[in-house]
């Protein structure tokens, strides 16, 4: 049995987008890569920026991607509870031990008088420490002010997993707050608490940690342990590659893609490449290829670009591996209204055709419609149409009215239909451009369509000449 353990630790302070997805997944996979225990903790002491709802939707958007906790807050385990406002004992138990040690004080000074010394700094251009003011008279800490570290500065040198061999200097170290007034611990000591009590040996997160890792190191120096590998993840950049990924850019929440039909399955293989690959060119790869393949030391340090349109991609590429099977099964909330009484039989014909098209599920309804529905004609379609607008009115009524005649006796099985639409550019002596856009136009009302034979062949004959004739009276 492998002693892997790895973390999640959201703040449950909104929804998840494919930055935090990412952290998970990494974590996720360094513990199922070595049979190890992926372990899920919300880190809610910062009370006033807590979300409604937040937990159990962090919960849902792991468990609908397949990342499956194998402790945490809703399963509980051996070191529970996994909710840090649930753990205050433990962080006031470690805080009393650091200030036995000597190593913790009480932060006496008020909001105020620390502004003072903050503006002296700022006058006499130094950068503020609160180390280099540290108050003269020592009061014992009764929980009502902040408890703050007795930092002990010096140089560092460490590894990162991800970003290699890092330093940093003795100014980065500062006597940080360990236990708020409102008796609270702050991220930066629960973490290193939990960590070290839940066993944690990996620590993935992103890079708006790194400045604060010299402070860690302090500290666990400080109560005498030893620290998890850290791994900083690079940054996912917004589409111009320069900036990190924004709500503006589409840093939208991982249930919304599951919405809109997004696969699982693609929104993690898309979301694994986000700064990794395999050293070869495969960019789309199953949970099981993942956990198998997946190494840390693999991970780039630079940031990742975030495409949407390779999540697109992938996501399109599954969609056409799928078995109509389980297409079908997966495309059930999809349908628009107005398929709700059509056969399963034709469903399962018209998603045959968009199979090849779909880029997401939730193109459904606007792509199949006029499969179940009368479309309305839309004479914009042949007066936008590039081909088709060079044509006069009875060019069109004649095209049409050829077109009719030869599908009025077709079986419309699709060796017919498509002999019969060949034969029909060589009578008519035009271009598949010309002539079948005006039948696609005729029978769908749309721009675009599944190939022309098998959109004729599904919607049946009946269905496919009234609409030529509709489109013939209207012209
Ligand atoms: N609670 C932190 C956050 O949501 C987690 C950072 C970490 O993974 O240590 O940003």
């Amino acid at each position: 049995m492998s002693s892997v353990r790895t973390r999640f630790a959201p703040s449950p302070t909104g929804f998840l987008h494919v930055g935090g997805i990412r952290t998970a997944l990494f974590a996720y996979l360094v513990a199922r890569h070595d049979d190890g225990k992926f372990v899920l903790r919300f880190e809610d002491t910062d009370k006033k920026r807590e979300v409604e709802g937040a937990k159990e939707h962090l919960i849902l958007s792991l468990n609908t991607l397949g990342l499956k906790h194998d402790e945490g807050p809703d399963i509980g385990g051996p070191f529970s509870p996994y909710i840090q406002s649930q753990r205050l004992e433990i962080y006031h138990k470690w805080a009393r031990k650091l200030i036995a040690a000597g190593r913790a004080y009480a932060d006496s000074y008020s909001v105020k008088e620390l502004e003072t010394l903050r503006q002296q700094d700022q006058q006499n251009k130094t950068p503020f420490l609160f180390r280099n003011h540290r108050p003269l008279k020592t009061i014992e800490w009764d929980g009502t002010v902040p408890l703050r570290f007795k930092s002990e500065p010096k140089a560092y040198e460490w590894h990162d997993v991800v970003m290699g061999d890092l330093r940093s200097s003795p100014e980065s170290i500062d006597d940080f707050i360990l236990i708020k007034s409102d008796g609270y611990p702050t991220y930066n000591f629960a973490h290193i608490i939990d960590d070290l009590e839940m066993e944690i040996t990996h620590v993935l997160r992103g890079q708006e940690f790194l400045s604060s890792i010299p402070n860690y190191l302090n500290l666990y120096e400080a109560l005498g342990i030893s620290r998890p590998l850290l791994a900083t993840l690079p940054l996912v950049l917004g589409p111009d590659g320069k900036k990190k990924l924004s709500k503006r850019d589409g840093a939208k929440d991982i249930m919304d893609y599951i919405r809109d039909g997004y696969l699982p399955e693609a929104l993690v293989s898309f979301i694994a490449t986000l700064g990794w690959n395999d050293g070869t060119t495969q960019e789309i790869f199953t949970m099981e290829e993942l956990i198998a393949k997946f190494d840390l030391n693999k991970v780039q340090k630079s940031g990742a670009l975030f495409d949407e349109k390779r999540l697109t991609w992938i996501n399109g590429t599954l969609i056409r591996s799928k078995t109509i099977d389980d297409l079908y099964e997966l495309a059930a909330s999809y349908w628009p209204e107005e398929a709700a009484d059509a056969e399963a039989s034709y469903k399962r014909l018209v998603l045959s055709l968009l199979q090849e098209r779909l880029k997401y599920l939730a193109e459904i309804p606007e792509l199949s419609l006029f499969f179940f529905v009368e479309p309305q004609i839309m004479p914009e379609l042949i007066k936008n149409n590039k081909h088709l607008k060079k044509l006069s009115r009875d060019e069109l009524i004649n095209l049409l009215t050829v077109s009719l005649a030869s599908l009025n006796v077709s079986d419309f099985s699709i060796d017919d239909l498509n002999s019969r639409l060949n034969q029909l550019l060589v009578s008519t002596n035009q271009k598949p451009a010309v002539l079948f856009s005006l039948i696609r136009i005729a029978t769908t009302q749309a721009p675009a369509s599944p190939g022309l034979s098998d959109t004729l062949h599904v919607l049946g004959k009946e269905r496919s000449l009234l609409r030529i004739k509709r489109q013939l009276d209207s012209l």
